[in-house]
């Protein structure tokens, strides 16, 4: 099992690891703080470094194979056995971590307070996208749902992690709107707390409070066949 830092704490930039398994490219550690693509947020990036060498190895994607997290880099020569200092690129994360954090505040916004329901999102460092069903196109009520947005955030509510034993979590349907880069086998379920706002359970990367998030601006929004609209946001 590997252990999967930011799960405890998302503010890992560094850590020290050793080379589980090698195939080709493809790297797995002991332990990591690299997020794996998933749930439609993007993965992070940066560097492995071999200590006998050091050799720098450069993580250009992470994912989850089979429920195993795996490091892909930009070339071979990495072995089992290697130990290895690791650096997350912080600037793409911190931000990911903003994206996230603000797709948990506009889909909160527009289930609790619109009766949408949130059907798909893609995080990356240049754009958010949410999916959500609406009848009809609402530019109106989506430029009004982003201004609630930044009101939320204005207010700098924290935003806490915490686990609940699974059959706890299973009674409480309003933990599982979102379902971002959540294990679904686990005894424990971790769940991610906007404070006074929205939970949902969650295995992803998040900043401390909303202040961090900035402000989210509305870029547009995409009619994309029957009841499923789509808008895109950047946080600036
Ligand atoms: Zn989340």
């Amino acid at each position: 099992m590997v252990e999967a830092l930011y799960m405890k704490d998302s503010l890992v930039k560094e850590f020290p690891a050793q080379v589980a398994s090698v195939n080709g490219k493809f790297i797995v550690l002991d332990r990591t703080s690299f997020f794996p693509k998933g749930g439609g947020v993007d993965n992070d990036t940066g560097d492995i470094t071999r200590l006998s060498d050091n050799m720098c190895f450069k993580v250009v994607f992470v994912g989850k194979f089979e429920g195993v997290i795996s490091h892909e880099v930009d070339k071979e020569g990495l072995s089992p056995g290697d130990k290895v200092h690791c650096k997350l690129d912080w600037d793409r994360r911190y931000k990911l971590m903003r994206y996230h954090t603000a797709a948990h505040v506009i889909s909160g916004i527009f289930s609790r307070e619109y009766g949408l329901l949130i059907t798909g999102n893609q995080l990356t460092i240049e754009k958010g996208r949410i999916d959500f069903n609406m009848d009809n196109m609402d530019l109106d009520l989506l430029k009004k749902g982003i201004a609630r947005a930044n009101e939320l955030i204005s207010q700098d509510l924290p935003v806490k992690i915490y686990t609940l034993k699974r059959e706890e979590a299973e009674k409480r349907q309003d933990l599982f709107k979102l379902a971002i880069g959540f294990p679904h086998d686990l005894p424990e379920i971790r769940v991610v707390e906007i404070v006074g706002f929205d939970s949902q359970a969650d295995g992803g990367c998040h900043v401390q409070s909303l202040k961090e998030i900035g402000t989210i601006n509305f870029l547009e929004a995409q009619n994309k066949g029957k009841n499923n609209r789509r808008m895109y946001f950047n946080v600036l």
